[in-house]
């Protein structure tokens, strides 16, 4: 029989709870896994499933790397990670929002939401309103929190810098060649900062015009989306999907270093021994991506419990990133074992589950 114990993507997860509303029409999962560094952080996927077990598996598999990902970061938060299933026509409606703010607010304060894939800042404004315990919400310039992107792209330029000196001996970036893949908020602002460093960018999109677009800003090169993994390049960089590290797309690398945004890069964990096998250098996506969720955190702990938090602050704690990185990689290089599993490694001991 199958049980929600059972499932491949359990992990004495602390709580799981189904939400279901039937005058507001919602359905939501929403999975702590760890409380141990403080409360489960991690942002609300909205989506529809074909199949429900999709969606139990996504709010399990992605609240552990919650717990993963602010540990590493060094952040005094938890994993945690909500699903709201939607219809086919991922019709929300203000009933559907407020009943989930509800719930977040019944779990007082033990989970923080903020948005995910299929969520606005809309969606968090109008989630606000029934709970506390929401991140991401619009802030004036210069300020802590808002929108993530600028600071995930940050931390992954930063992690970058420090794979070019780590695996290639170089303390600038002048000349190096970095492929990114997806040149959205997270791609496009790693391309920007790397370029203004005098490396030589090469961007895919699937959406070519904004690739196009992103090149001739930046004096870089588009190529095809189905190019840009063979690419020839010292870094790649993924920021579109996740699981485009599986056999096929390790097959067509031709790099020194993965160094990239995406969520779940490795389609699963022995891909990360194939890179290591094959002498490429992995940043672990969620320590390298963690600058978005570092802004929001620290949003979230000035506005909640009145935490001393500025830009400064901030930037210091995003400069972190490439230290951590280079202890992954240095014990990497000691033991013989992949960065993907070193680093998972540390992330279980800080949530006390080595
Ligand atoms: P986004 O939607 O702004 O950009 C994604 C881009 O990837 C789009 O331009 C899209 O057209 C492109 N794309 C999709 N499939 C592609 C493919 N097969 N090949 C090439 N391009 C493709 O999203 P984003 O916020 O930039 O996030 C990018 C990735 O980083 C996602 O995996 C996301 O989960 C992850 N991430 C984002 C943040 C954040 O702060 N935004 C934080 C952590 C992780």
């Amino acid at each position: 029989m199958s049980t929600l114990w059972t499932e491949a993507d359990w992990d004495a997860h602390e709580q799981v709870q189904v939400v279901h509303d039937h005058a507001a029409s919602l359905t939501a999962i929403i999975a702590l896994h760890s409380t141990h560094l403080g409360p489960g952080a991690g942002g609300t996927r909205f989506w529809h499933y074909s199949d429900p077990s999709g969606a139990m598996r996504d709010a399990l598999r992605l609240s552990r790397g919650m717990s993963y990902k602010n540990a590493m970061a060094g952040l005094p938060m938890g994993g945690g990670k909500a699903v709201i299933l939607l219809d086919k026509n991922r019709r929300r409606t203000p009933e559907m929002l407020a009943a989930f703010g509800d719930a977040v607010e019944a779990l007082n304060g033990r989970y923080v939401t903020a948005a995910d894939v299929g969520a606005s800042e809309a969606d968090m404004v109008a989630i606000r309103q029934r709970t506390a315990h929401v991140c991401g919400l619009p802030v004036d310039a210069g300020t802590v929190g808002g929108d993530p992107g600028p600071f995930t792209a940050m931390g992954i330029y930063h992690g970058i810098k420090a794979a070019v000196a780590h695996k290639l001996g170089k303390d600038h970036l002048k000349g190096v060649r970095v492929a990114v893949q997806g040149c959205g908020s997270v791609g496009g602002g790693v391309a920007r900062l790397l370029a203004k460093d005098g490396a030589r960018l090469i961007v895919a999109d699937i959406n070519e015009a904004r690739a196009k677009a992103l090149a001739s800003e930046i004096d870089g090169k588009a190529v095809a989306a189905d190019r840009i993994m063979g690419t020839p390049c010292d870094v790649f960089s993924p920021n579109a999907l996740g699981a485009v590290l599986d056999d096929a797309g390790i097959a067509q690398l031709d790099c020194a270093i993965v160094a990239g945004g995406a969520n779940n890069q490795l389609a699963r964990p022995e891909h990360g021994d194939q890179l290591s096998g094959r002498g490429i250098l992995y940043a672990p996506d969620y320590v390298i991506n963690a600058g978005g969720i570092i802004n929001v955190s620290l949003e979230y702990l000035a506005r909640e419990r009145a935490e001393p938090s500025d830009i400064n602050g901030l930037r210091e704690r995003i400069a972190q990133i490439p230290v951590r990185l280079t202890q992954i990689w240095s014990q990497s290089d000691a033991s013989g074992k992949g960065a993907h599993t070193i680093a998972d490694a540390m992330a279980r001991k800080l949530i006390g589950r080595s």
